[in-house]
């Protein structure tokens, strides 16, 4: 079958690979440059994580892990580096984690907050803290440009500053030409209802500019991947964080002001930046609080934060990855392929259709 994947981010490279590897003729195109920085898929580290209170998405991190060793494998690309991750926090919050885990036969230890400290001392504690060893963080430009790799390996053709306009029944029509299609996938980020809600009835979907900051390491410790879930003696939002090739990343999780991913400025706002010093100050003393660098990247949320992956006659989309979805790229690409071959996903989460608002994340 002919297939275009509309948007080159990690979900579109995803996507086309997994097309490919089923011997589906496929172009993606991307209206931007590789590695460009406008959209959600860009810079060096993103947390790999199996620690989710739901099932579903246990598993299909697990099936992302075992996708991306083979990534690796097929380009000779190291993208997965394994440090463990811990979430701490409201036990609430963090034990329904603990028990998924466990359903799955994942490895998972409940610490002590000092004995997390001894371990980490980069890193303070408050209550119930999850360590699991099999987490770690992703290379993000790396992984993008390896999809893309692995895909173009298998045949596919991809067009970068090409803007998708239209969706046509037969074609795609672009700014610089038109594509044929049996089927379309829309996995473009922050535009993806401006493109698919001409044909599908898209749920809500709401961009935010997100801006988390690297911090240089003053301890020389190790660092796992870590969600610190708000309450208990957070009285803040949520903040995640990670070691990369940067300096220690941390971020707030989806705080940032809704834009219009054309028109952002991608200036961080300072306030922002000041509250991810203030939490430096109080909960990691391994690293140099003055040291603070902000970036900016978007987030396509949806108001449950669970994905939108789900098919409509010969149009396929995935996305609203709600600020979660790069861990999972390869499987979700998977899922795609598995729409378009006419299969049903088993699950009702990422269904098209209106959502209510509580959190998967
Ligand atoms: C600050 C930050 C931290 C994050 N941390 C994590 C993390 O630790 N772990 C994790 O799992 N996830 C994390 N995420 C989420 C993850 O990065 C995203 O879910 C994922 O990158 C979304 O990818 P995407 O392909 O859907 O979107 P994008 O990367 O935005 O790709 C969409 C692409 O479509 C293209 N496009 C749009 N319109 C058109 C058009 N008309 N024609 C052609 N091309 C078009 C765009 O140019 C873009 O390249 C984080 C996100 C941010 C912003």
């Amino acid at each position: 079958m002919k297939v275009v994947v509309v948007g080159g981010g990690v979900i579109g490279a995803a996507s086309a690979w997994s097309l490919a590897k089923r011997g589906h003729v496929v172009t993606l195109v991307e209206q931007f440059q590789p590695g460009h920085k406008s959209g959600a898929s860009h810079g060096t580290s993103r947390i790999f994580r199996h620690a989710y209170a739901e099932d579903y998405y246990v598993g299909l991190a697990a099936r992302a892990y075992t996708l991306w060793r083979e990534l690796e494998i097929d380009t000779g690309t190291d993208l997965l580096t394994i440090t463990g991750a811990v979430d701490h926090g409201v036990p609430d919050i963090v034990r329904p984690r603990i028990e998924a885990l466990r359903r799955a036969g994942l490895a998972g230890e409940v610490l002590d907050p000092n004995e997390a400290h001894r371990r980490w001392p980069g890193m303070t504690f408050d209550t119930t803290v999850l360590h699991h060893p099999d987490a770690g963080r992703l290379h993000a430009d790396r992984s993008v440009a390896a999809l893309t790799a692995a895909a173009e390996k298998l045949g596919v053709r991809t067009e970068y500053g090409s803007a998708v306009r239209e969706i046509l029944r037969t074609e795609v029509s672009t700014d610089v030409g038109s594509f044929a299609a049996d089927h379309v996938v829309v996995a473009a980020g922050a535009w993806t209802s401006r493109i698919a809600s001409a044909h599908v009835s898209m749920p809500e979907l709401v961009t935010t500019q997100e801006q988390p900051a690297h911090f240089l390491p003053i301890l020389d410790a190790s660092w796992p991947s870590f969600v610190h879930h708000p309450g208990a003696a957070l009285q803040t939002e949520g903040i995640y964080g990670l070691a990369s090739e940067d300096g220690v990343k941390i971020g707030e999780h989806g705080t940032g002001p809704v834009v219009d991913p054309d028109t952002r400025e991608f200036t961080p706002a300072p306030e922002g930046v000041e509250r991810l010093k203030s939490y430096a100050r109080a909960w990691l003393p391994g690293v140099d609080v003055d040291s603070a660098d902000p970036l900016t990247c978007l987030y396509t949320t949806t108001a449950d934060s669970n994905f939108i992956v789900d098919r409509s006659g010969n149009l396929t989309v995935a996305a609203g990855f709600s600020g979660h979805g790069f861990k999972f790229a390869p499987a979700v690409g998977e899922l795609v392929a598995d729409l378009v071959d006419g299969r049903t996903l088993g699950t009702a989460l990422f269904e098209l259709g209106p959502r209510t608002r509580e959190s998967a994340a």
